[in-house]
């Protein structure tokens, strides 16, 4: 089978995400891009994901046309390949219906960059997109636009789209995503919530990128 590692490990993705309740029922969608080939491999559409195998993960190029796999690909795969197309330190997207962070896309609000690992992984606040409907490709530019070099972007009235280099740190991102939106609320709650400044947002990006984690 094509890829059946990357395949598995979209698998294992979807099921975290619903069990750390960032999606629920077949909600979300994932994806991963294969170094050698450039060919992304991303989950079915509307398949329950514990009941998911390898060959249910659809092997698609950068245009969406399916290059492997019998299932209907995610309806937002020309999200996920309008990012890929654009980015090429991208090797890993996570769409999520997180519920704070999709609060504030649902009042298509910026989430404010109040928390550390916020600026870190957006560089600022974390941008909402505008609408457009789902699975469409003036959702797929939209979003993108508004993602731009950050990790994460807020799609209003619908989720949260991160990315990364590898899929434990797309997925490290949503998770930031929805804690910073969380954070935010309640920070708002209690009042003036201190805004971190530009300059110590490069800052973060900065350490993040170099100080944090494990060398390989
Ligand atoms: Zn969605």
């Amino acid at each position: 089978m094509l890829l059946e590692a990357i395949r598995s490990t979209v698998i294992e993705t979807a099921r975290r995400a619903r069990r750390d309740r960032l999606v629920h029922s077949t909600f979300g969608n994932f994806s991963i891009r294969d170094r050698d080939t450039g060919y992304v491999c991303i989950t079915p559409s509307g398949l329950d994901y514990d009941s998911l195998t390898p060959s249910d993960i659809v092997v698609v190029d950068l245009d969406g046309r399916t290059v492997d796999g019998n299932r209907r690909p995610s309806i937002e795969t020309p999200l996920h390949t309008e990012v890929y197309k654009r980015r090429k330190d991208v090797m890993a997207v996570v769409h999520t219906h997180s519920a704070y962070a999709t609060a504030w896309a649902c009042c298509r609000k910026d989430v404010p960059v109040v928390l550390a690992e916020v600026a870190a992984a957006a560089g600022g606040p974390i941008k909402c997109a505008p609408y457009r409907p789902m699975g469409s490709s003036e959702l797929a530019v939209v979003t993108a636009d508004a993602l731009g070099d950050s990790a994460i972007v807020l799609m209003a009235s619908h989720g949260v789209l991160a990315v990364g280099p590898t899929m434990d740190s797309a997925y490290n991102n949503a998770v930031i995503a929805e804690e910073g939106a969380r954070i935010a609320l309640y920070a708002n709650l209690i009042g003036e919530a201190v805004a971190i400044s530009e300059e110590e947002c490069v800052s973060l990006v900065r350490i993040a990128r170099d100080k944090y984690g494990q060398d390989a």
